[in-house]
């Protein structure tokens, strides 16, 4: 097929504006799909069960379909993309390999923070945008007022369309401008040598690694031998084919073509996403431009709950992170949980989702610390520059009088209702929030921007600007440099002795109602062992919050009376078998089961 003939395309939206359900119509219609997909069915472009379950898009999923235009069949290559900001990483990926984009709002919604967010993603990448209002089915739907708030607080030129991902209406005429207005791909087949960016990977149980590539210039079928750019593997080609969304093999791909190749590779460091894909033999092709580098925006500890499952949880990490290389992994030891990893991931959600896909696609059960966002520590005249990545490195600085904290902050985007902007105001004062902008978007909401630490947004922030605002604010960020805080480190001893994996650092004045909260729900939590505790909140040698925890005697031979031998023996080897769950709290043991809410 022509290169004139191909669209390559993406959808970004805010969360539930109806992404998947426009994706999954558009499928259906270009006959993608024998079978229109009943109600309960899910969708399918969201493949993991994670982004069902919170309805959310976490990888990038590609398919590519037949669009009749003008007596024409053109092929429109539709890669979906992540809607949350932590996936901006993603996000970025996806839309390098596009040359257009649908940008679409909900007519019940308006615009949203996300909205805002993607917007201005696509504008980065130099991407055609088609704006769409969706919903328009929906008796509260505002086409209008949706389509003018895109016209006059984004700025985008071009007239939105009207569709109904869920009717089907306007669909086809949202396809047919996409292939209008969306240049279509740049390439040179005959006269360059064969060149592909790898946007994408996965592990398939079959094939090996398959990659997804947008192929610029040239073309490659199978039994071409490959290399990599960037590391200089060379592999045999075995199978290049059409995401349809389901593979299917083709004879070759082409320049602006989308789709995916299968090398016999086994290792993931062998070719790398972002990487750019040559011809063995063209050995002068020169790599393309890479992503933006990846960088952690918070660390978490990750340990297995029982010790034995270290190896069996190393799979499971290296397995996850060829599917999503921006997780960045290190070995860690804690004293209190043992061996384990310290990851560092693009947000908190990120985390959270990759906590949850080690549980459910691996089946590993983890114990995970609180996130952590790296510090940088800097002399007053700007020297001796370093990172705290965990608490722990804390301790390592070296604290000169001129020694300063610099903490990350974020540019947050909060869209709410007129009336809940005097509690959504207070909310971001009490997180150290400072305003930067303040505009109506039409007259029932407000679009607020205000400079946060990104610290205070790993809390409680999300759940007490939802529960203020009753559900209806939307909350995006990105990333705005760093500033001076007046930090401290605050340690949390139990018997006399610190537990490692429990220290936190926080702003100075929240040391002591951070302290008193952690020791009162650890003596709620310990509440039903058989030890007597003390437990205590230090900022250096300062105990700023303290709890006792009486003893609770907790005898099993107790019940035994009489000579029953072999009664004692299976109890007591009962609770030997216990033990075995049981990992230690400074001088105490504490059932495994205690640490996840611990550590939250
Ligand atoms: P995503 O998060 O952007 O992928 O959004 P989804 O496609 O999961 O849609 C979110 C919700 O909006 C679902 O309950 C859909 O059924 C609903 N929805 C999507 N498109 C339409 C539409 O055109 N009209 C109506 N009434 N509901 C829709
Ligand atoms: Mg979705």
């Amino acid at each position: 097929i022509p290169a004139d003939r191909i669209r390559n395309f993406s959808i970004v939206a805010h969360i539930d504006h109806g992404k998947s359900t426009l994706a999954d119509r558009i499928l259906e219609m270009t006959g993608a799909l024998a079978y229109p997909l009943d109600k309960q069915s899910s969708q399918v472009l969201d493949k993991l069960s994670v982004e069902r379950e919170r309805g959310i898009t976490v990888k990038a999923q590609t398919a590519t379909i037949v669009h009749e235009y003008g007596g024409h069949a053109y092929l429109l290559n539709l890669v979906d993309t992540p809607g949350h900001v932590d996936f901006s990483y993603e996000v970025s990926r996806s839309l390098s390999a596009c040359e257009g984009c649908v940008l679409l709002v909900d007519a019940t919604q308006g615009i949203q923070a996300q909205t805002v967010s993607n917007c201005l993603l696509a504008l980065e990448e130099d991407l055609e945008i088609v704006p769409a209002v969706n919903k328009i089915d929906a008796p509260a739907a505002e086409p209008e007022e949706c389509a003018r708030q895109i016209e006059d607080v984004l700025g985008l030129g071009a007239e939105a369309l009207r569709v109904s991902a869920k009717t089907g209406e306007g669909v086809a005429a949202l396809l047919n401008a996409v292939v209008e207005r969306v240049p279509p791909p740049r390439t040179e087949r005959d006269t360059k040598p064969f060149k592909a960016l790898i946007f994408d990977a996965h592990h398939d149980q079959f094939r090996g690694v398959v990659c997804l590539c947008r192929v610029v210039d040239g073309s490659i079928k199978a039994g071409d031998r490959v290399a990599s750019c960037g590391t200089g593997t060379e592999l045999e080609v075995l199978e290049v084919g059409l995401m349809c969304p389901e593979p299917t093999e083709c004879e070759r791909l082409e320049g602006g073509q989308i789709g995916y190749v299968v090398t016999g590779m086994k290792n993931s460091a062998d070719f790398r996403i972002g990487d750019t894909l040559r011809k063995s033999v063209d050995v002068g092709v020169e790599a393309l431009p890479g992503f933006k580098p990846i960088k952690s925006m918070c660390f978490g500890g990750i340990f297995p709950a029982a010790t034995d499952e270290y190896e069996s949880l190393k799979r499971a990490i290296e397995k996850l992170t060829l599917n999503d290389s921006s997780v960045v992994v290190h070995r860690e030891s804690s004293q209190a949980m043992g061996p384990g990893f310290r990851c560092g991931f693009l947000g908190l959600l990120h985390m959270e989702v990759f906590l949850q896909r080690l549980e459910e696609e691996h089946g590993q059960s983890v114990v995970s610390t609180k996130p952590f966002v790296p510090l940088l520590v800097v002399e007053a005249d700007g020297s001796r520059e370093r990172e705290i990545l965990s608490p722990g490195d804390w301790d390592e600085v070296k604290w000169g009088r001129t020694t300063r904290v610099l903490e990350p902050v974020v540019l947050a985007t909060i869209v709410c209702p007129n009336t809940v902007v005097g509690k959504v105001i207070t909310l971001c004062h009490d997180h150290r929030g400072t305003q930067v902008d303040h505009t109506a978007l039409g007259s029932q909401r407000v679009m607020l921007r205000y400079r946060l630490p990104l610290t205070e947004l790993a809390g409680d922030f999300y759940d007490s600007l939802k529960g203020c605002s009753s559900g209806y604010a939307t909350l995006e960020y990105e990333e705005a440099g760093h500033e001076e805080a007046d930090l401290v480190k605050l340690d949390v001893r139990v018997n006399g002795e610190v537990v490692d994996s429990l220290a936190r650092v926080v702003h100075r004045d929240h040391a002591f109602p951070v302290g008193k909260a952690m020791v009162s729900r650890l003596k709620k939590l310990l509440d039903r062992q058989a030890f007597e505790l003390a437990l205590q909140a230090v900022v250096g040698s300062k105990v700023v919050a303290r709890e006792t925890l009486a003893a609770l005697r907790k005898d099993v031979l107790a019940k035994c009376y009489g000579g029953d031998v072999s009664r004692k023996k299976k109890l007591l080897k009962k609770q030997k078998e216990g033990k075995k769950r049981l990992k230690s709290l400074g001088s105490v043991n504490v059932p495994v089961e205690v640490f996840p809410q611990l550590l939250k």
